[in-house]
């Protein structure tokens, strides 16, 4: 149901953007898939996603880092339907000891880059009559971990921003909202594995279901096709009147 539209999805060449990505195809939408890498195997994740949903896919190479750069992402991909901001990075460390420029990356590509993006989306979407915008936050958007303090400032501030962008887009067809996963076992987690055994002298189960899960009620990861699953409900017409909302994912975390 999405042929026609045009799926931009920051930071997608793996994880949970790539997932979103496959489910956005699968509904039919063009996919533009990105990273700030500019390496041949990106390039394939796109033709790969051409070939397996019969869509148009392209990767364009931008850093979310750099606010001229993600504001370009959307110029080059010409049109922009919906909208997902899913570029992320994480660092844990106690607040006295936090790199400065970790807490810059993390600020600038969790939660700025959605500004960015956003603001050069809106003229597009309002030019087609239609548009979502995705914003993945995190259960971290929500409530607190010691450790992630850039990171839960960012998600918090993404939870915050779609609230706005929800208000200003109210009286169109434009919605905008935050998905809020819980723990998912991307490359991205599964980095912080290795150094959480250390830490704490636990085998890779143990930091799986003791310390990842310990918040998670379900005691299992979410999926990323169920965050595709999701984003695909916000793209549909029984979700045109859920905006400003933020949609958690995290098998009870938030219920806690
Ligand atoms: P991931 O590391 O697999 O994916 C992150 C993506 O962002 C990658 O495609 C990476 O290339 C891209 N990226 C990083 N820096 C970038 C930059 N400067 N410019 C452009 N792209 C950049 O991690 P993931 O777990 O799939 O995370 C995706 C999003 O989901 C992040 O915003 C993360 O905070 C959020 N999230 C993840 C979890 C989880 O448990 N994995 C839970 C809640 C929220």
């Amino acid at each position: 149901f999405l042929a026609g539209k045009t799926a931009v999805v920051t930071g997608s060449n793996s994880g949970i953007g790539l997932g979103i990505a496959h489910r956005l195809a699968a509904a039919g939408a063009d996919v533009v898939l990105n990273s700030f890498t500019d390496r041949d195997e990106d390039h394939a994740l796109a033709e790969r996603l051409s070939r397996e949903y019969g869509v148009t896919a392209r990767y364009i190479k931008a850093d979310m880092s750099k606010g001229q750069e993600c504001r370009a992402l959307i110029t080059q991909a010409g049109r922009c339907d919906i909208l997902v901001n899913n570029a992320g990075i994480q660092h844990v460390a106690a607040i006295q000891d936090f790199p400065v420029e970790k807490w810059d990356a993390i600020i600038a590509i969790n939660l700025t880059s959605a500004f960015h993006t956003t603001a050069a989306a809106l003229p597009l979407m309002r030019g087609a009559g239609w548009g979502r915008i995705i914003n993945v936050a995190s259960a971290h958007g929500l409530t607190a971990s010691a450790y992630k303090s850039a990171y839960v400032a960012a998600k918090h501030g993404i939870v915050g921003f779609s609230k706005v962008t929800a208000l200003e887009t109210a009286k169109e067809p434009i919605t905008c909202n935050a998905l809020c996963p819980g723990y998912v076992l991307t490359p991205l987690v599964e980095a912080q594995i290795p150094d959480t055994m250390k830490e704490y002298g636990l085998s890779r189960e143990e930091v799986i279901q003791k310390v990842m899960l310990e918040r998670q009620p379900s005691k299992d990861f979410v999926t990323v096709e169920q965050l595709g699953d999701t984003t695909v409900f916000l793209c549909s017409d029984a979700a045109a009147q859920i905006t400003g909302t933020a949609i958690s994912v995290d098998g009870g975390w938030t219920a806690l």
